[in-house]
């Protein structure tokens, strides 16, 4: 007897409603389509395709770039899977005896989820292990990674379409919260799912409340009072250097907070402790580059603090898109200076023409979001494509702009500078 749809959900995630889209992306699944979920962060992708995966025969294979990011997701599907089915990482950091009892498990069928970086499923042994297997879907997650576009390219995407071939021709879903068409186009293309029922989701996060301030001197102190009178609560730093973050760590520990950093640049050990240590609390504050974060489900991050702009406004939303992924609150924090600006344009001087070109336009996006006194998202949503109703739309007011309009002779001064720019262009 087939079990009904809220009766699984309830069974196996606890709880008794879906959220946003997830309803129709599990059928259009269960119904072997392939699907593409185009969803913000913290919008509860991973659901979609891990619901269906525990309903179905068989093992569906999760393609999934970070092996720090499989262990956060497989420590919490085994949470609910002690009794319903197993979740297996399958990577380079497994031995030999372990990757035996992995494919012994899948051969058995006791396993529903099988997540792999995708250099592990390139590799011929385990094509054909998965060949004579029952497989019910692959879903690749942060699917973005497939195209050059993205924020986060990494080439041995462009391999799977390939590989799943090989393994069987079973349905494929697509998952990420990269909102622009161009990467969206990509990805199906690349995946050869472009008959895929696509589900789109809206890219507003209302709970989270976006402010910039003016980088000064002053701005380790800033963050010192902005962390202290949030005591207890999990934060996320972001600084462009791995100096940075190191000065930065250090000085908040001085002032008795309870910070860590981490970046490329520590070896693995000590990046999953510190990883770890946040996730399970035993550290409020992350100072990290942006080698920290992605797919890190920590749900009850309430703020993110970039201490220096990122490159991008795709960027930028990630990265703070990490900030109240419970629906709570998240406060989204920005140091602006235009030197910082500055700095990153000369980090692309040695760059081709073409990509400093691409470069040079994202960052104008970006100033004209730090500078802007208009409403933050929807100055946000208008760069992914998306219309905001800054009266009626949800989380309307939440940002510094509509919260302390800016004071008369500021605005002034910034229509004086937006009024010579027109009238430059004019000339
Ligand atoms: P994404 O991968 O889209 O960034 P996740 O799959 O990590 O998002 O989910 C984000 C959060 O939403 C998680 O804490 C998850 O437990 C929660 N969540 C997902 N689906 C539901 C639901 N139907 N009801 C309540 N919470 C949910
Ligand atoms: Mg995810």
């Amino acid at each position: 007897m087939k079990m009904n749809l809220y009766d699984a959900l309830k069974k196996f995630f606890g709880f008794n409603q879906f959220k946003g889209l997830q309803e129709d992306v599990v059928k259009s699944i269960l119904d072997d389509q392939n699907t593409f979920v185009i969803m913000p962060t913290g919008g509860g992708k991973s659901l979609c395709y891990q619901l269906p995966a525990l309903m179905k025969e068989g093992t569906a294979i999760v393609v999934s770039p970070l092996i720090a990011l499989m262990k956060n997701q497989v420590d919490a599907i085994r949470g609910i899977s002690e009794t319903h089915g197993i979740a297996h990482v399958l990577n380079s950091s497994l031995n030999k005896s372990e990757i035996n009892q992995v494919m012994s498990d899948i051969s058995s069928g006791v396993t529903k989820l099988l997540y792999v970086a995708p250099e592990s499923l390139i590799k011929e042994e385990y094509v054909d292990f998965l060949k004579q297997q029952n497989i019910s879907f692959v879903a690749i997650d942060e699917a973005h990674c497939i195209s050059e576009w993205g924020h986060d390219f990494r080439p041995e995407y462009r391999n799977l379409r390939n590989i799943i071939k090989q393994i069987d021709n079973v349905p494929v879903i697509g998952l990420t919260a990269t909102a622009t068409e161009k990467v969206q186009e990509d990805i199906l293309k690349t995946l050869g799912m472009t008959d895929a029922n696509v589900f789109k989701a809206s890219f507003n996060r209302p709970n989270l409340f976006y402010e910039v301030r003016p980088k000064t001197k002053e701005v380790e102190k800033d963050i010192i009072r902005f962390i202290k009178q949030r005591e207890g609560q999990s934060g996320i730093i972001y600084c462009l250097s791995r100096k940075k973050v190191e000065e930065i760590a250090q000085v908040l520990q001085v002032n008795g907070i309870n910070a860590l950093p981490y970046h490329a640049g520590f070896d693995a050990k000590t990046r999953a402790k510190h990883q770890d240590m946040f996730l399970m609390e035993d550290c409020d504050v992350v100072v990290a580059t942006i080698a920290f974060g992605m797919g890190i489900d920590k749900p009850d991050v309430r703020y993110v603090i970039h201490h220096d702009i990122p490159k991008s406004l795709e960027s930028y939303y990630q990265e703070t898109g990490r900030a109240g992924r419970d629906g709570g609150e998240g406060h989204c924090l920005t140091f602006y200076a235009y030197k910082d600006i500055e700095k990153l344009e000369k980090f692309m001087a040695n760059k081709p023409v073409a990509e400093q070109e691409v470069g040079h336009a994202l960052l104008q996006e970006v100033v004209g979001y730090a500078e802007t006194s208009m409403n933050r998202r929807k100055y946000i949503l208008h760069y992914f494509g998306e219309e905001f109703d800054e009266v009626n739309g949800e989380g309307a007011d939440m940002d510094d702009n509509m919260r302390n309009p800016k004071k008369k002779h500021e605005a002034k001064e910034e229509v004086a500078i937006i009024l010579k720019i027109v009238t430059e262009t004019n000339e």
